[in-house]
């Protein structure tokens, strides 16, 4: 990343001059991501978490924005709505910006906050980049959305980016979203998401999660889960074509429909502490088949796929028209070869300590699941997961 100040910042509250003479002491500085100039405050590149003034920007979040350029492009490659992106929180602007000027024929970006100093900046960055096809709104996100969610109004992608839990915006986002478009949600409440309280979860996310090797999967599977329940209230079909997932974030991508889903997509994960044997099931279970130990349960919770193949091979493909991390291509890989694989995954690590042996290499233990007539594949959640339809006492049996 290359850096050069542009000096005294040039964004300048009119509120009073106490207020302007603490600004001018903070500091902009232009970084480039992909390939748009972005302002951001020094502090947030120098600090280890980002201040909230003037106004947040996460430079580890590079990845996952790299991550959107590449999803809404694939998304918007044979469109043929017009390319309406909406920001419901888009702090200053950093993804935003980059949907602006990054994407081919994007026609209008709309950056909305509550935080004026952030939307300032976020047009100091406009003028940078010298681009014409983005706009700012200051307003509070549900009335923002609100004034697109007539019919003929609605963005062909929306975003929601908040600091914790997305929930409380699913319903306002959804209805700004056109029928045939995409909503993308980030979720940074992991500790929710990961049971730490399971009440706050439930409360939520309708659901409750339990503590595994592939926790990340059912947070995940909880966020979808809750879209889905809200989507099913508003008669609306959801249909995940991507997810992702890094330390202090989760990110879905979603087709939207206007028509009922017609496949109950909701359901609970049955875990095992004792012998480790893991599923999706449409009703709860109270022993396990294998063992006779009581089972653990997630839940109500997404049981559908969470991947599009060909969505996730498209984004794969857009990867030499744009600027983006290296560590892309690899994570695309795995999402098309496990696009069509069963729910959960397990854990290298997780089979060797039940074995008490060394961990298996990723591909030896791929090709002897497949060498036994079952689909083995890695997954993108985890580095040392890979997920199968073998069941955890035939693993064992295929490694003794
Ligand atoms: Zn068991």
């Amino acid at each position: 990343m290359v850096f050069h100040f542009l000096g005294v910042l040039t964004v300048i509250g009119k509120k009073n001059s106490r207020d302007l003479l603490q600004r001018i002491e903070e500091k902009l500085v232009e970084i480039t991501e992909g390939t748009t100039k972005i302002l951001v405050p020094k502090k947030s590149l120098d600090e280890k978490v980002p201040p909230k003034e003037p106004a947040f920007f996460n430079p580890a979040a590079k990845l996952t924005r790299d991550f959107s350029i590449l999803a809404y492009s694939a998304f918007w490659e044979d469109f043929d709505k017009p390319k309406i992106f909406l920001d419901g929180l888009a702090g200053l602007g950093a993804r935003s910006l980059r949907v602006a000027n990054e994407i081919p024929d994007v026609e209008k970006v709309v950056a909305n906050d509550i935080n004026s100093d952030g939307l300032n900046i976020a047009q100091d960055s406009m003028k940078l980049n010298e681009i014409s096809n983005f706009d700012t709104s200051e307003n509070e996100i549900c009335h923002f959305f609100g004034s697109y969610s007539k019919k003929g109004k609605r963005g062909s992608i929306v975003d929601i980016d908040p600091f914790g839990s997305p929930t409380k915006y699913f319903d306002c986002a959804i209805r700004a979203t056109m029928h045939g478009g995409m909503l993308s949600v980030t979720a940074t409440d992991l500790q929710v998401l990961h049971g730490l309280s399971k009440r706050s979860c439930q409360r939520k996310y309708h659901g409750v999660p339990i503590k595994t090797e592939y926790s990340n999967e059912i947070a995940i599977r909880l966020i979808l889960g809750c879209l889905e329940f809200v989507a099913g209230r508003l008669e609306i079909q959801i249909i995940p074509q991507f997810v992702q997932h890094d330390m202090h974030y989760y990110r879905a991508y979603l087709k939207i429909l206007n028509k009922p889903g017609q496949k109950e997509q909701l359901g609970y994960i049955i875990h095992c502490k004792s012998c480790g044997s893991r599923k999706t099931a449409m009703k709860q279970e109270e022993v396990c088949e294998i063992c006779n130990s009581k089972l653990e349960v997630a839940g109500p919770l997404w049981v559908g796929q969470l991947f599009e193949k060909e969505f996730a091979m498209k984004m794969n493909e857009m990867i030499p028209k744009l600027v983006v991390d290296k560590r892309c291509e690899k994570i695309l890989e795995k999402c098309v070869l496990e696009s069509e694989m069963p729910p959960t995954y397990y854990t290298l690590d997780e089979i060797a300590s039940k074995m008490q042996k060394s961990p298996l290499k990723m591909k030896n233990m791929i090709k002897k699941l497949q060498d036994a007539g079952f689909v083995a594949s890695p997954t993108s959640l985890n580095p040392n997961g890979f997920r199968t339809d073998c069941s955890i006492d035939e693993i064992i049996k295929l490694l003794s």
